[in-house]
């Protein structure tokens, strides 16, 4: 079957591997010139080191991903926790949840235990997790609801839940979607030690995409960069191919001045694995109002802010920190994490649901973030910051309030031979790299199915 793949990110190229893997004839079209989407990486040009679009986690939990990786022959890229631990810094000092390798969830009850945080907190931490595993699914309730029916206080939000909910969702308890927390609580802790378990990338996440890309090309997929699919065609309800514009490709194109080409790539199947708002533009007009095009249309989307900064000794002494009460919430380590554990430190911030903090000049941002080091970090007494970079995701992720919930698509469409992928599908996930890649081997399956 000729299939086209619109969208290079995690999803459109799972999608891609899956059905290359099964021998149909794909072509993968991805608008920009590097790959990996919302997770992708580019060459800093001072340092010569990989700089995310924003930092990314992913955890033990990710299996599906894990898999991709593990197939093309990637996951000598990873670096995974032996167990899970995280660290936090407020004004009282670091204090870590260290979880040892017990049967969950009783890993999680013995890094409660050394966490520094009052029994109050850890007796609501254990009623949050009984409930959890318990109770039914919490559908229609923000978080924010959740967490007062499950008697969570103000000390348990702050110290526990608040943090690690808006990393994860991307949007503030008060308005996200209560089940995804829910479902990912499942996933990551209530199923074993090493589902919890953190899972970094030594390089950058375009390094990544372009493993992902050399083996699908290595099994006879074609990939198309600076390719934007600007519609699919429809004839008699039935896809027949996809138009897009192709600009010059490679360096010597690019060199030579190539002008862009308007080309169709004939299809009977096409997965649009592009972000909601990319979607209702592509297909047909008379479309555009009906399900689940419109609905991908009313998705918002949320914004996350990164500060880069290479400071001329080595301030922060691990991978990653939770900085509590700060704007920026987390810092990493990209120089360790990458392998280079010396000076000058490569740090990055990151800051999630970041409406407030999106708006305001990368001056004011820097400022904050080098306020959070002169806070919890000695160290920074001495220390100079060389650089620093601003990045800015305005739709970073879907806007995962209850509301979305309810708008987001499965993977069929009335069009035959469409399908759909993406983080904001209907996984039971947040915007994760790991709901993008079972949305991806989601399309794959139901074309398999029905083509
Ligand atoms: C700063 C930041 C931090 C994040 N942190 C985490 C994290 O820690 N852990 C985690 O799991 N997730 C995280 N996420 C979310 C994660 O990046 C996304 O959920 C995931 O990458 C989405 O993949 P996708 O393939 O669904 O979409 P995308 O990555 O958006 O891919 C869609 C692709 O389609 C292309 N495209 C769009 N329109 C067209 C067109 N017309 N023609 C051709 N191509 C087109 C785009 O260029 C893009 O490459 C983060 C996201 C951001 C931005």
């Amino acid at each position: 079957m000729k299939v086209v793949v619109i969208g290079g990110g995690f999803a459109g190229l799972a999608a891609a591997i899956a059905l290359q893997e099964k021998r149909h004839d794909v072509t993968l079209l991805e608008r920009r010139g590097i790959l990996g989407g919302r997770a992708s990486s580019s060459r800093d040009a001072v340092s010569g080191e990989d700089v995310d679009n924003g930092t990314h986690l992913m955890i033990g939990a990710y299996r599906d991903t894990l898999d991709l990786v593990a197939r093309a022959g990637a996951s000598e890229l990873l670096a995974i926790q032996e167990n899970l631990h995280i660290d936090y810094v407020d004004d009282r000092g670091f204090s870590r949840l260290a979880c040892p390798p017990l049967v969950a969830p009783l890993h999680l009850l013995a890094g409660l235990l050394g966490l520094r945080v009052p029994w109050s907190v850890r007796w609501q931490a254990v009623k949050l997790g009984l409930h959890v595993r318990l109770g039914a699914p919490p559908v229609g309730l923000s978080l924010a609801e959740y967490f007062a029916r499950t008697g969570q206080g103000a000390e348990a939000r702050r110290l526990l839940w608040d943090p690690l909910a808006i990393a994860i969702l991307n949007e503030t308890p008060e308005r996200a979607a209560a089940v995804l927390f829910w479902n990912v609580y499942r996933e990551a802790f209530l199923a074993s030690h090493a589902a919890s378990r953190l899972v970094f990338l030594k390089r950058g996440w375009s390094v990544l995409h372009d493993r992902l890309a050399d083996y699908f090309e290595r099994r006879g997929g074609v990939v198309r960069r600076r390719a934007l699919a600007e519609g699919i065609d429809v004839d008699e309800g039935r896809v027949t191919g996809v138009r897009y514009v192709q600009r010059a490709e490679t360096r010597d194109e690019i060199r030579a001045g190539k002008k862009a080409e308007t080309r169709t790539a004939p299809a009977v199947a096409v997965v649009a694995a592009v972000p909601w708002s990319a979607l209702p533009p592509l297909v047909p007009e008379s479309y555009r109002p009906t399900s689940p095009f419109a609905e991908a249309g009313r998705l918002t989307g949320s914004p996350i802010v990164s500060v880069e900064m290479w400071l001329d000794r080595v301030v922060v002494d691990r991978a990653m920190v939770g900085l509590r009460d700060s704007e920026m919430e987390w810092v990493f380590d990209k120089g360790r994490i990458f392998g280079r554990a010396g000076a000058p430190q490569h740090l990055a911030f990151i800051v999630s649901a970041a409406l407030r903090s999106a708006p305001r000049p990368n001056s004011e941002l820097v400022a904050s973030a080098e306020a959070s080091l002169r806070r919890y970090f000695p160290a920074m007494k001495d220390a100079a910051i060389a650089r620093s970079l601003v990045m800015r995701e305005a739709e970073a992720t879907f806007a995962s309030g209850p509301e979305a919930e309810t708008l987001r698509p499965g993977p069929a469409t009335p069009i035959r031979g469409l399908v759909l992928a993406g983080d904001w599908t209907a996984t039971g996930l947040p915007a994760t790299i790991e709901g993008a890649v079972r949305s991806g081997r989601a399309a794959a399956r139901l074309l398999e199915a029905t083509a």
